[in-house]
């Protein structure tokens, strides 16, 4: 039997070339979805993750383009061949980002932008300390809950675990490189921007 180690994902030091990595963390909600893809229109010289996940897709949502969607088993087998630089499990679902890929764009020199839940943050920051890291702040906890129920795509349970698990996850953000509030949208915007081409 496979036996799968608690959080685990990426374990050694290892260092990435030219590239560099991006990582945007913060609870689920809050914004990060939507603000990475306006930095995209932004910037199209920037290179997006898509994860794997094994959540069931949302209406609209792409194989491929928004995620990767797979099975618990096929997930866990990934996990074992170790081809993830980071995963968690979050909300009930498991999450991760595929390694090979995101390891050839930072070869190839480009900014790689992560877009991902705080355990998977924290497994970059430590295994690339050179890594950028951004946590994005709701304005309060009534305006995220407001915004996890806005979005209308999550079962009252999902909701529930989301705002369960968002208190802990607004706690760490000082742990991060830098902390930007999602309250008006385009000065938001305008702070990553800022932090990620001076
Ligand atoms: P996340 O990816 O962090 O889970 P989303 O990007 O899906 O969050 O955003 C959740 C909801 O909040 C969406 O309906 C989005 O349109 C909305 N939203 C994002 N930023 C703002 C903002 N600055 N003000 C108001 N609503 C926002
Ligand atoms: P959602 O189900 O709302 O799309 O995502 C739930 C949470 O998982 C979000 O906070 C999102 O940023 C995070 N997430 C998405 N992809 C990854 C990933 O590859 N790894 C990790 N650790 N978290 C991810």
């Amino acid at each position: 039997m496979q036996v799968l180690p608690i959080q685990s994902g990426a374990t050694t030091k290892e260092c990435p070339p030219q590239g560099r990595l991006i990582v945007l963390t913060g609870p689920s909600g809050v914004g990060k979805g939507t603000l990475m893809q306006a930095l995209l229109r932004r910037h199209p010289e920037l290179y997006y993750s898509v994860s794997v996940t094994t959540r069931s897709p949302r209406l609209g949502e792409i194989n491929g383009k928004s995620y990767y969607f797979i099975s618990r088993n096929k997930f866990e087998q990934l996990v074992a061949q170790g081809e993830f630089l980071e995963w968690a499990e979050f909300a009930g679902n498991y999450y991760g980002t595929p390694r090979e890929v995101v390891l050839d764009h930072i070869r190839s020199g480009k900014l790689v932008v992560l877009e991902i839940e705080l355990e998977g943050a924290r497994q970059i920051r430590a295994t690339f300390p050179s890594a950028l890291s951004i946590f994005i702040l709701p304005p309060s906890f009534p305006e995220l809950e407001n915004r996890i129920r806005g979005r209308a795509q999550d079962s009252e349970d999902a909701i529930a675990r989301r705002l369960r698990r968002a208190q802990a996850e607004i706690e760490a953000a000082d742990e991060f490189d830098i902390q930007i509030v999602n309250d008006d949208f385009e000065t938001a915007l305008n702070d990553i921007e800022a932090a990620l081409f001076g």
